[in-house]
């Protein structure tokens, strides 16, 4: 049924297309804007220099072109090269349909349930390629709220353009010819560093509120400005996050906090009082002047690490996000007497129940941030094998990671990370030294004493009285 109405939108007037839309913009006077109808812009226009462009991405518009369909780059990639900076992936649209683009290429895989699109592989190069599609007629299924729950329709091009999310999203460009075909001004907004909404924005958002996520993500990124209009309605819609399926919120925040610009995307979120409800599992710690700490560092390193083209571990950066809830779970435990161990357990358990709900954490990253958190009093104890132990641990590295953040944030003792770092870098004489110094230290000072002064600052504004806590501290490790 699907094919038959794409047959009926398209016919033979798919392969007429290029020729005409070709012509249109070789003369200057069809540029204009005609009633409703698009804007071209020729490379004099744009700029974009086409050595930014992937050859598999051209490879792809070519083969789609040769057999008569309409090929374009779109999306994020096209915004990008308009802003002179090279995409890190591409994506094509175009009015063959899946099983058309597919017949098309050797390595070619339909993906996708919700709405079925292309992956066309060279080597370890995926370009995605999707069939135009429609914006959700009046009539599509929507929750209580307006979301839509059913978009799979294909569309013409103008259809496709009209579905995106912001003007700056939504260009078309074919490395052919070397136009950009601009539906909604996306253009002019680029010049001036706008990040606008096409369409109602208020009905756009409730359609998928995943879009007030991309507008500040975006606005982040780009270092644009989010447009009057397009910002106003976010405040008042910004609940309608609750209603995302988890799955699909879950990606929209690894976009956000793996985009190499995190903390500017949380103090924007911020700045506009949306933190509340967007991210559900960043309401309570960024309340807090030691969590707020912590995770602006945690933030920091990761935008570093990304901009070094250095790998980044999203088990990691979730530890650090969702630390400081543990902490105050597992702080009021041990004020109530619970013993270390089993009442870090619970924290955990809590935590993870709470924001995997939420969030749809994978598993595996659960996993991973369970025993980051677990090797924290582990690494606290600095007698016997148990050093030895830990630093055998399938996660120590991301445990002493994890540690040195803490001590940056100014909630474990500098002291403690300094320690690490000499026992991983020495030889095994050298860790001797260091353990029975340790020792000798431990015992000067007087075990009970030594260790609540040192989980003082772990616990901000906890009552010192956990003297079942710190008893129990030394069995750690085992
Ligand atoms: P990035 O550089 O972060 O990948 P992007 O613009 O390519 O940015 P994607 O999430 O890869 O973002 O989406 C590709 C394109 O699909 C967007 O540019 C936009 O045109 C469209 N799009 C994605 N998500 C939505 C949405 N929720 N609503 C409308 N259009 C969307
Ligand atoms: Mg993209």
């Amino acid at each position: 049924m699907i094919k038959a109405l794409f047959r009926k939108i398209f016919g033979r007037k798919a392969k007429a297309t290029p020729d005409a839309h070709a012509k249109a913009v070789v003369k200057p006077s069809a540029r204009k804007r005609g009633k409703g109808g698009p804007q071209s812009f020729g490379h004099a226009d744009h700029g974009i220099n086409p050595a930014l462009v992937s050859h598999n991405a051209i490879r792809v518009t070519r083969t789609l072109q040769e057999a008569g369909f309409l090929a374009f780059l779109v999306g994020g990639a096209v915004r990008d090269l308009l802003l002179g900076v090279k995409p890190k992936d591409f994506d094509v649209a175009t009015n063959a349909t899946p099983e058309q683009i597919q017949r098309l290429f050797r390595r070619a895989r339909i993906i996708g349930r919700r709405f079925q699109l292309v992956h066309v592989m060279f080597g370890n190069d995926t370009i995605e390629v999707s069939t135009f599609r429609a914006n959700q007629p009046q009539d599509a299924e929507t929750d209580a709220h307006g979301r839509v729950l059913r978009d799979n329709v294909f569309g013409s091009q103008e259809d496709d353009a009209a579905r995106r999310d912001f003007t700056v999203n939504a260009l078309f460009y074919d490395p052919a010819t070397q136009i950009v075909v601009d539906y909604h001004k996306g253009i002019p907004d680029i010049r001036a560093k706008t990040m606008r909404m096409i369409g109602d924005p208020e009905r756009r958002y409730r359609e998928d509120p995943v879009r007030m996520l991309r507008a500040v993500r975006f606005a982040a990124k780009l270092g644009f400005t989010i447009d009057t209009g397009t910002r106003e309605p976010i405040a008042r819609l910004a609940e309608l996050m609750g209603n995302v399926p988890a799955a699909r919120l879950f990606d929209e925040m690894m976009k956000l906090l793996f985009s190499g610009h995190a903390l500017e995307c949380l103090r924007q979120l911020r700045a506009e009082g949306l933190h509340h409800g967007l991210l559900p599992m960043l309401d309570v710690v960024l309340e807090q002047p030691m969590g707020e700490r912590f995770i602006t560092l945690a933030l920091q390193n990761t935008d570093d690490r990304i901009h070094a083209g250095k790998t980044t571990s999203p088990s990691f950066l979730f530890a650090c996000l969702l630390w400081h809830e543990v902490l105050k779970l597992w702080q009021e435990a041990l004020a109530r007497g619970e013993h270390t161990i089993p009442a870090l357990g619970a924290a955990m358990d809590r935590v993870l129940d709470q924001q995997t709900e939420k969030l749809a954490i994978q598993r595996r990253f659960t996993a991973d941030m369970r025993e980051i958190w677990g090797l924290q009093p582990r690494l606290e104890r600095r007698t016997g094998r148990s050093p030895y132990r830990v630093l055998e641990h399938l996660r120590f590295r991301a445990a002493y990671d994890f540690l040195l953040l803490r001590c940056a944030a100014g909630e474990a003792d500098a002291e403690l990370g300094e320690w690490w770092t000499e026992f991983i870098e020495t030889d095994s004489e050298g860790r001797e030294i260091l353990l029975t110094q340790q020792t000798l230290r431990d015992t000067g000072a007087g075990p009970a004493k030594r260790k609540r002064r040192r989980r003082k600052p772990l616990a901000p504004g906890a009552e010192g009285g956990s003297g079942g806590g710190s008893t129990d501290s030394g069995g750690v490790s085992s």
